[in-house]
């Protein structure tokens, strides 16, 4: 779109929200209370004088949002490639934590297997122990007689 609304200098220098004229003095925005155009907000150098900053408002929010779209545009192509990057991690995580969990069930069933083994061995030395002592009474019985 054409910024035919700005300044009769040959061409718009600000784009969007004009700040400061092109003389350096900072702009005002006034209301329009001509018949063509009641109400209408527009940005104007304070000067007044032609060839200075003019700007209707509406001219500045549609330069803004035409500018802002491919920002836009492209902020969401981010976002949509985060939410990809995203769900990917998600996915490697969920597999983390199943193998965690697959390991976590292995190793329980190992410490039951081990706990089942060092009970064995405890009988055993005992019974072995048991056996030894018994043995040994008997030999004093006999070394006794
Ligand atoms: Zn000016």
């Amino acid at each position: 779109m054409s910024c035919n609304s700005c300044v009769q200098d040959g061409g718009c220098e600000f784009r969007g929200f004009p700040s400061k004229c092109h003389c350096g003095l900072d702009v005002v925005i006034l209301t329009s209370k001509t018949k063509q155009n009641p109400g209408r907000p527009f940005f104007r150098c304070p000067t007044l004088n032609d060839g200075h900053l003019f700007k209707w408002v509406e001219d500045c929010v549609y330069e803004e949002v035409v500018d802002a779209k491919p920002k836009i545009s492209s902020i969401d192509n981010e976002i949509n490639a985060a939410k990809c990057e995203v769900s990917v991690e998600i996915a490697e995580l969920k597999c983390m934590i199943n193998e965690l969990k697959e390991d976590g069930t292995w190793s329980k069933r190992e410490i039951k297997r081990i706990k089942l083994w060092l009970v064995c061995i405890c009988l055993t030395v005992t019974a072995i122990v048991l056996l030894m002592l018994y043995t040994s009474k008997n030999q004093k019985l006999m070394l006794g007689y």
